[in-house]
């Protein structure tokens, strides 16, 4: 996966123009969509057909965060923000371990 970040955050330095804020709203947008994919295939609205599955909407939403992250931050090169990224992603795994594996509060007290 750390590829296809890697990849996502070239291409949107390379391609992406847009102010911060349109990056935004197509996360809204492509949230959306992936709530709906997962309604839709969990039963919740039985007419509704898809043109994406909930994987393909979850990678629309990556990809737009990934898009926005270098809206927000333009003078961070891809290198920077992809490491960055990864980190977090690796310090936020760690505390989610935690949560169930029952150490939380033993590695981050109340935090
Ligand atoms: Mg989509």
């Amino acid at each position: 996966m750390t590829d296809q970040i890697k990849r996502a955050i070239d291409i949107s330095k390379e391609h992406c123009t847009e102010h911060p804020l349109f990056y935004l709203g197509k996360i809204m947008e492509e949230l959306g969509e992936f709530s709906e994919a997962v309604l839709v295939e969990q039963g919740h609205m039985p007419r509704k057909v898809l043109n994406e599955d909930s994987f393909g909407e979850a990678a629309d939403v990556i990809n737009c965060v990934c898009a926005a992250l270098v809206a927000v931050w333009p003078n961070m090169s891809e290198t920077e923000i992809r490491e960055k990224l990864e980190s977090e992603l690796s310090r936020k795994n760690d505390k989610f371990i935690a949560i169930y594996d029952g150490t939380y509060e033993e590695k981050y007290g109340g935090k």
